[in-house]
């Protein structure tokens, strides 16, 4: 077995292809697939031009194991990284188990039919993985992906015990249009519809969608209104980070971006559930997808900085301690470097790194697996010379 089969030609995709080819001393030779060819071919002459590095593509429909398993049989890579949509993790990691080979992905399995988050149906393929031998690495994104390599990192080096944490996540970009999604739109809107969650002392707490508001301080941002949502890592951290009591999500949303949201919502365009429409069937969230604008296309347009990271309280040598580990990011280098924006290259990067990990064997197991169970270090490392540079700073304790 030898390289990296990547699936998805989106642009998170076009990073972490881009990322990988700038490590092929590392991966050796990469193959891109999806669904639409042209897109993967775009990506590979975009890279032939940026990074010089050759690379090859490939049809697939991932959401047909058979199929997946004759290209994984005939690229015989290492590892396959998963970056088409949470639709697809399912068939791509039974494909993998039965192929023999690694899998890492960047956001947990979505049925199209329910808007639910949640790990259980990739948690339960744990037996699977061991019996074919090989792991899965599951989100290996920025959030989740660097949040939880921020929190590993300080249960590992910082603290003796973590009590509470807040993941922060703010997009201070700017596209100049009235409305459009960072990354999927379906996805997104999904998201950011549904009703909050957190968790506290053992417990899920629900809100309305957007119920909660906190108006936060970002280092070399400013200011930013900022919602309490449900996002995927809180369920493997609030495992995971021992003698935790309470785990929460923010992510800035701007008021015109919300109204528009709402006004969606309110007449229907939001819905999951097909409608009649003159004798068609139609799903709206389908349908209002083809109407927005590709995130792909947000690139060049887009101007200003995020700042996503994880404030984290608790115990050292028995003093209160709070951290602040952040990572600042500007849109247009980003495009620049990569061709896409930022949203898509803080995906991207670690999505390559996480392969990186397994790649080189530097975490290696049997069974599946979230990315805040491995040793933090490593990964922090890569992040600071690939392109995400990370800061800690001490913060007040009150
Ligand atoms: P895009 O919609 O831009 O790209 C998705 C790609 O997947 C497209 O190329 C699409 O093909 C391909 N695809 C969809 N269905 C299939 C299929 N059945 N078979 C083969 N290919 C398929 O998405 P993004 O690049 O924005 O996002 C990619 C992933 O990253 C998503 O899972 C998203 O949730 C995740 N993400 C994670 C984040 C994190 O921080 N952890 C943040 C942002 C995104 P086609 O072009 O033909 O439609």
């Amino acid at each position: 077995k030898k390289g990296i089969l990547i699936i998805g030609a989106g642009g998170v995709s076009r990073v972490a292809t881009v990322k990988c080819a700038m490590n092929i001393d590392t991966f050796e030779k990469i193959t891109l697939a999806s669904r639409t060819v042209s897109k993967c071919e775009d990506i590979a002459k975009d890279i032939k031009q940026r990074v010089g590095v050759d690379i090859d593509t490939a049809s697939i429909d991932a959401d047909n194991v058979p199929e997946l398993i004759k290209l994984i049989e005939k690229v015989n890579p290492k590892i396959v990284l998963n970056v088409a949509l949470p639709y697809q993790d399912l068939t791509i990691m039974d494909a993998c188990t039965k192929a023999g080979v690694d899998y890492v992905d960047t956001a947990n399995y979505e049925h199209p039919d329910e808007a639910k988050f949640e790990y259980k149906e990739q948690w339960g393929r744990d037996e699977q993985f061991k019996k074919a031998d090989v792991m899965a690495l599951l989100g290996s994104g920025f959030d989740p992906g660097v949040t939880g390599v921020f929190c590993a990192y300080a249960q590992q080096n910082l603290f003796d015990e973590i009590h509470y944490i807040d993941i922060m996540d703010c997009n201070a970009g700017d596209h100049g249009y009235a409305f459009a999604t960072n990354f999927n739109p379906e996805i997104n809107l999904r998201e950011v519809s549904a009703n909050g969650r957190y968790w506290e002392d053992g417990k899920w707490i629900e809100t309305k969608p957007l119920e909660i508001r906190v108006d936060h301080d970002y280092p070399e941002v400013g200011i930013k209104p900022s919602y309490l949502l449900y996002h995927e890592e809180l369920e493997s951290l609030s495992k995971n980070i021992k003698g935790l009591k309470r785990i929460r999500f923010f992510m800035t949303f701007g008021d015109s971006y919300i109204a528009h949201m709402n006004c969606l919502k309110n007449v229907g365009m939001l819905g999951i559930e097909p409608v009649m429409h003159k004798g068609v069937e139609i799903t709206p969230i389908e349908f209002l997808t083809t109407l927005l604008p590709d995130p792909a296309s947000l690139g060049p347009r887009t101007v200003g900085k995020t700042n996503i990271g994880c404030i984290i309280e608790g115990l050292k040598d028995g003093v209160k301690k709070r951290v602040y580990i952040y990572n600042i990011c500007d849109h247009q280098e980003c495009y620049k470097e990569t061709g896409a924006q930022a949203v898509s290259y803080t995906t991207g990067v670690p999505a390559m790194i996480g392969t990186k990990m397994l790649y080189k064997g530097i975490w290696k197991s049997k069974g599946v697996f979230n990315i805040e169970e491995f040793e933090a270090k490593p990964f922090m490392d890569e992040l600071m010379t690939q392109g995400l540079p990370w800061k800690i700073l001490e913060l007040p304790v009150d």
